[in-house]
């Protein structure tokens, strides 16, 4: 096992500052990322496909120090439908609004 990786609060801070585009393409996030993926053996968490996955931010709370909790396995299409359904959701929370 590797040992535990110690993020300082200052690197969280820098990680948050930045815009989440380059935050995808930090060491930080894709060790991190790549953990996730190990965990999961590949698979998209909700269809089982090992094509196309992506880790998914269940939340952005930790942000720089994400728990694995935190995220999820998606392949490709499950994801876009995950961002596609929070979208509906969104509208018909403002709908009733
Ligand atoms: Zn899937
Ligand atoms: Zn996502």
């Amino acid at each position: 096992m590797s040992k535990r990786q110690t993020v300082t609060p200052e690197r969280i801070a820098e990680l948050r500052a930045m815009p989440y585009q380059d935050y995808l393409r930090t060491q930080d996030w894709l060790r991190r990322r790549a953990v996730k993926l190990e965990i999961s053996e590949y698979r998209c968490q909700l269809c089982n496909s090992s094509e196309g996955l992506q880790v998914h931010h269940r939340t952005y709370e930790r942000l720089g120090c994400e728990k694995m909790g935190d995220l999820i396995v998606l392949c490709k299409e499950c994801h876009a439908l995950f961002h596609e359904r929070r979208r509906l959701v969104k509208a018909r929370q403002e709908a009733n609004a």
